[in-house]
């Protein structure tokens, strides 16, 4: 039988377990049920509280609320008083506390655990041997439950505190198995993002590695993303990109491993995007990052995504022919967005498909842009603007062929264009989707039709773009097909005959796709 109580006021899972309010058996992780609810419902007003369930004990991490008021309730879990490494679970509540699920990643919960047979002091002694900071010091040891997919083992969590030999503090964990004495993980708690001094971008964060002494721009936090320097060659993986310091380039492209950090940050940029917005663990969603390559040939003006290395590629630009580094914000999500298409509708480049492949890009590209919110790199609906040193932008997406080149509206010979040119029909649907007709702060749009689109803002064109890509598009989709796969995406994420629906018949039929 579930017994739900809440207790208030107490802060620690140590108080609960000698108040003797603890079962001795495990039991399963909290599923639906009205009394958790409406417990979990109490922790929330009550944050300092705890909740017991079934003999396990939870506290409030956080809540996290959408914009229609459903809520995500982070929480805490400890078992015979010992806090849960992995149990950590996440209740959804829908509007008035009622249950809408729970997001968990162990799988059941901890058994009452082995006799620990190796003391803290040892834990402390091997957590230390695996230790590599150049100064260490063991700050405090704690017996917790480290629960992942193989199961459930008592451990010492050692904190070791210290430095690296650049200063930058240390504070490494180090779970030791309790039964046998073996280091079971061990992780940095000091986030060590390096300083990317990029030529687009200003100074931001890059994800590094340091190893042997040396930081490499190695993002860790994003798959193991990792930038290699060319050195103007055309082919391999050149060298990893490393520095004594924590800091990559210095603004200026006298600094080769400036336009380094301007690839890591795109790449960095558009992992985040892609995961925060549509859950998207990665170019092929299995957690594995791409790799990019700078310097590529010399005076190369281009950028390129292939398939075949799993990895994005910049030019340096031509300085004579007034271009600089391909590396932009924009230009970073549109080459990683080619991954994303090639692993999800696969569209075929060339004729209309290609078109579509390479607005996808332009689509993405845009809207990591606007994630990034960078005050150096500002979003808009242009194409690689920053690229240039007298500012014109390779394409628009408010009127396509102010480019010279891209078709605004669709006509039987857009498949005989260039992708680039062909891309403009999508963008320019994008653009009437997100921001609608007319003038507006990001451009002017006219409709081929004669008629008024109001836009549906940049979250839900995304979306439905999104959707329409993973889950409708395949390899031969073209303009007419396009129309449908994204309506069939707007039925599902907003309801047939809704607004956004509407919006995106009438932004193809500005664009004369019927
Ligand atoms: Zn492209």
């Amino acid at each position: 039988m579930r017994r739900t109580t809440l207790l208030g006021g107490l802060a620690t899972a140590a108080l609960l377990a000698a108040a003797g309010s603890l079962p001795t058996t495990a039991s399963a992780a909290p599923v639906s049920g009205d009394a958790f609810t409406r417990a979990v419902a109490q922790l929330k007003a009550h944050s300092g509280s705890a909740l017991v369930a079934d003999g396990q004990t939870f506290t409030l991490k956080n809540v996290s609320t959408d914009a229609d008021g459903t809520e995500h309730v982070r929480l805490n879990r400890y078992q015979d008083g010992l806090p849960v490494l992995g149990g950590d679970t996440v209740v959804h509540l829908g509007k008035g506390n009622t249950w809408k699920g729970a997001s968990q990643s162990l799988a059941a919960a901890p058994t009452r655990g082995a006799k620990a047979r190796v003391s803290a002091a040892a834990a402390d002694r091997a957590a230390l041997a695996t230790s590599t900071a150049a100064t260490r010091r063991v700050d405090g040891s704690q017996l917790v439950y480290d629960a992942d997919a193989t199961g459930t083992a008592l451990a010492y969590e050692v904190v070791v505190g210290g430095a690296y030999a650049d200063g930058t503090p240390s504070e490494l964990h180090v779970l030791v198995d309790a039964t046998t004495g073996t280091v079971r993980d061990s992780w940095e708690g000091v986030q060590r993002d390096g300083t990317g001094n990029t030529f687009h971008s200003g100074s931001v964060a890059v994800g590094t590695t340091l190893s042997g002494g040396t930081y490499q721009l190695n993002d860790g936090a994003r798959g193991g993303h990792k930038t290699y320097d060319l050195n103007g060659g055309t082919s391999g993986t050149g060298t990893l990109v490393t520095n004594a310091s924590n800091v990559f380039g210095d603004g200026t492209l006298a600094n080769r491993q400036t336009t380094a950090a301007d690839a890591a940050y795109g790449a960095a940029e558009t992992w985040d995007y892609y995961k925060s917005t549509f859950g998207r663990n990665g170019i092929r969603n299995d957690g594995v990052a791409a790799y990019s390559r700078v310097h590529y040939s010399t005076n190369y003006v281009n950028a390129f995504w292939s398939d075949s290395c799993f990895c994005m590629t910049y030019g340096d630009g031509d300085a004579s022919q007034g271009w600089t580094p391909l590396t932009s914000l924009d230009v970073a999500g549109h080459e990683m967005s080619h991954g994303v298409t090639s692993n999800t509708a696969g569209l075929r480049y060339s004729g209309e498909s290609g078109g579509l492949n390479e607005a996808t890009s332009d689509i993405f590209g845009t809207l990591v842009e606007f994630y990034a919110a960078n005050s150096n790199d500002p979003g808009d609906y242009l194409i690689g603007e920053e690229l240039r040193t007298n500012g014109v932008p390779l394409r628009y997406m408010d009127k396509p062929s102010k480019d010279g080149s891209s078709a605004d509206c669709w006509s039987r010979r857009v498949g005989s264009l260039d992708v680039h040119y062909s891309s403009g029909v999508a963008n320019h649907f994008f653009y009437l989707l997100a921001v609608g007709s007319g003038s507006s702060s990001y451009g002017n749009s006219p409709t081929c039709n004669g008629s008024t689109v109001t836009g549906i803002g940049n979250a839900k064109a995304g979306a439905i773009w999104y959707r329409a890509l993973t889950t409708y598009m395949t390899s031969r989709t073209d303009y007419a097909g396009a129309r449908t796969a994204t309506l069939s995406a707007a039925a599902d994420l907003y309801g047939a005959g809704s607004v956004e629906y509407n919006t995106v018949a009438a932004a193809w039929s500005a664009v004369s796709v019927n």
